[in-house]
């Protein structure tokens, strides 16, 4: 029923900043390498995500956002090694039911774009030509009309301005994570942030973080076998050589797995103990280090299945990447602090 659609889509859409981050992980899994975002009234009134990837096949349009439709998995094989971002079919028809939704595509075989307006259950209710490029273009409008609770979250001018640099901090992860990656951030017609494509991670975080915090950065490197782990990083350099690189939240703290952004509390809290380990005369200081951390194993040794936004992930031998990561701490920074 339409309650039940309602309810379990607002689950999965939570807030703009979640939009944002479907969206976007849509135009990257469609091997786009420019995304353009454009918010209204803090995305209230409208977002629009636009990108170059390789658009949706016709034959695929009129299920695209009907809940668990995905083209990203074909076969059990597939889920072992899932490389793209989606894989649940849920976020495009969670949003229409949230939302007014218009979706404009074209592939390289298709002449011209199509637009096409989605229904509340994800379906194509009309359909006309139109006249972009190749790539896919998602506009949501009015998001949340039909939630006076969750739109009224936003009523204050604080929490708006919240939401627009938690959408700015997400934009920095995937733009540090894809440095091939062109991204720009509209908001009320006012460019809010933008990153042009560059060669590797560290001008990504040039990029993205500025020259003086990249400075104070380190590359490191560790990698074995068994389980076959990988870890590549930016870390601030030992205590001798820096003034502090931290911050008092931990968004600046870039943690992937498997270039997905993820918040993992273990691994998190073993990087502040050994960078706090470097004050030792302001032990109660709370710092978060601003780093980014890259980590890269074999896919069926995480599960990204635990919350609807993915962010938080199971690794099945989580002991082995703590001590890889504990490995690559104690070789920066000397001996564990505990
Ligand atoms: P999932 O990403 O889990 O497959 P979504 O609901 O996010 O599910 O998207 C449904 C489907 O719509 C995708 O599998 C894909 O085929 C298509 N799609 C959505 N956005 C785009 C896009 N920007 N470019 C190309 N295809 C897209
Ligand atoms: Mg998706």
């Amino acid at each position: 029923s339409d309650t039940v659609r309602l309810l379990s889509s607002s689950q999965v859409i939570t807030s703009v900043v979640n939009v944002v981050k479907e969206l976007l992980e849509n135009s990257l899994d469609a091997g786009a390498s420019s995304i353009d975002i454009k918010l209204e009234n803090y995305g209230l009134d409208r977002i629009e995500v636009r990108d170059n990837g390789h658009g949706i096949k016709a034959a695929d349009t009129p299920v695209m956002a009907v809940r668990h439709f995905t083209s990203k998995i074909c076969s059990h094989e597939d889920l072992e090694c899932l490389e793209t971002y989606g894989f649940r079919g849920e976020a495009l028809g969670s949003i229409c039911a949230v939302a007014e939704v218009a979706v404009t595509t074209k592939t390289e075989e298709d002449e011209i774009s199509t637009h096409y307006s989605l229904n509340v259950t994800g379906n194509i209710v009309s359909q006309k030509p139109s006249y972009l490029g190749q790539g896919t273009t998602v506009s949501v409008l009015k998001l949340f009309k039909n939630l006076p609770v969750r739109r009224q979250y936003y009523s204050s001018t604080k929490k708006c301005k919240e939401e627009l640099k938690k959408v700015q901090d997400l934009l920095m992860a995937y733009a540090i994570i894809k440095p091939e990656l062109r991204i720009t951030l509209v908001h009320n017609k006012v460019v809010v942030w933008q990153k042009a494509k560059v060669a590797d991670h560290r001008s990504a975080l040039l990029a993205t973080m500025g020259s003086s915090t990249v400075a104070k950065l380190l590359p490191c490197h560790h990698h074995q076998e068994q389980p076959k782990l990988l870890l590549d990083g930016f870390f601030p350099k030992p205590r001798a050589d820096f003034s502090s690189t931290s911050s008092s939240s931990p968004d600046k703290t870039f943690i992937f797995i498997n270039s997905r952004p993820v918040y993992h509390k273990d691994i998190m809290k073993l990087l502040r103990q050994h960078y706090s380990a470097q004050y030792p005369d302001d032990p109660g200081r709370n710092r978060y280090p601003t780093l980014m951390l890259k980590i890269t194993l074999s896919p069926s040794a995480v599960d990204v299945n635990l919350t609807p936004d993915k962010t938080q992930v199971l690794l099945h031998n989580k002991e082995a990447v703590l001590t890889a990561v504990e490995a690559l701490l104690v070789s920066l920074y000397g001996s564990d602090p505990t």
